[in-house]
């Protein structure tokens, strides 16, 4: 059986540690990269949303796609039935596939960088997630589609028009659109059509975003790679599984990443206290980092299901 000390003492010196941080999502993005079963997944998801168009386009309610989503009244005795009906898309291992920029951070050695991130994205070399330029196009002839992502504005644009501006504070953007528009997802040349992080001032989270696009639509459908994309934390969801879970592959499609998200957080949340306490002290970035990644890692250890054979 693992013990926390086996388990830590591995980690080496700061390459030894890099190393291993890095491979933690070796095999996720091996499975992603290489797999069929991966690309199945994804058709899947896409082919059960789109059986599901007409009837979700049909009963969409105001509301964000919680709670309300699940009452939402059908057809012409809907109180939003005038309204538009929308379908909010998340962008990274939704519709477009980083995993690339995951084989680069296992190749060299680094962890996640919101730097090396938006070089990344200005490559323009993110690719289609199996079957979605297909969905998303059948998606737009019956609802208007909004793309919401967690790629990120240096600084707000909010009413900016002029392009070489627009290119200075929130360079992944334009990085983003043009890349779309090349893999050809649809309304990819329409900047109101995309809520990047940090885009506007006022809407500071997904689910503020979610909200403000209700106010003026019939939410139909919400397709995401993470729970957040759906809800506005994992609390709330626990709190409302039974009325929440009727929704998946109904109004909610999910795509599934192994890689990166909100999940693997679940898993050290309740030591950051400690992580704070025995590591913010500490004089570099990379000693904090490392002593955070320590402890975390051993959490995650400990969270191991672990079976325990007779003798
Ligand atoms: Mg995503």
């Amino acid at each position: 059986m693992q013990t926390k000390s086996q388990g830590v003492e591995d980690v080496g010196g700061t390459d030894e540690a890099n190393a291993q941080r890095s491979r933690e999502i070796l095999y996720a993005t091996l499975w992603m990269q290489h797999s069929t079963e991966y690309r199945a997944a994804a058709l899947q998801a896409f082919e059960s949303a789109r059986a599901q168009l007409k009837t979700a386009t049909k009963c969409g309610t105001a509301e964000a796609g919680q709670l309300q989503q699940s009452k939402g009244a059908c057809g012409a005795k809907s109180p939003w039935a005038k309204r538009p009906a929308a379908i909010i898309f998340d962008l990274d291992e939704t519709l477009l596939d980083n995993s690339a920029y995951q084989a680069f951070q296992i190749k060299h050695r680094e962890l996640y960088d919101d730097a090396r991130w938006e070089t990344w994205v200005k490559s323009e070399e993110a690719m289609e997630i199996a079957g979605a330029v297909d969905f998303v196009e059948a998606a737009s002839k019956v609802a208007r589609i909004y793309y919401v992502s967690n790629r990120a504005c240096r600084r707000p644009i909010d009413k900016i028009r002029v392009e070489q501006k627009v290119r200075e504070l929130c360079p992944q953007l334009l990085d983003t659109m043009s890349r779309m528009a090349k893999l050809g997802f649809p309304k990819a040349k329409d900047r109101s059509a995309f809520y990047l992080k940090g885009m506007y001032t006022d809407l500071r989270s997904k689910e503020e975003i979610r909200q403000k696009i209700a106010a003026k639509h019939r939410i139909a459908m919400l397709v995401g790679d993470d729970l957040e994309d759906f809800v506005e934390s994992r609390a709330v969801y626990a709190q409302n599984e039974a009325a929440l879970a009727p929704l998946w592959g109904k109004r909610w499609f999910i795509l599934p990443n192994p890689a990166y998200g909100s999940w693997p957080g679940v898993l050290s949340a309740d030591i950051e206290q400690e992580v704070s306490k025995a590591c913010d002290p500490l004089e570099t970035k990379e000693a904090r980092d490392r002593c955070a990644y320590r402890l975390r890692y051993e959490t995650r250890l400990d969270k191991l299901k672990v079976w325990l054979p007779l003798e």
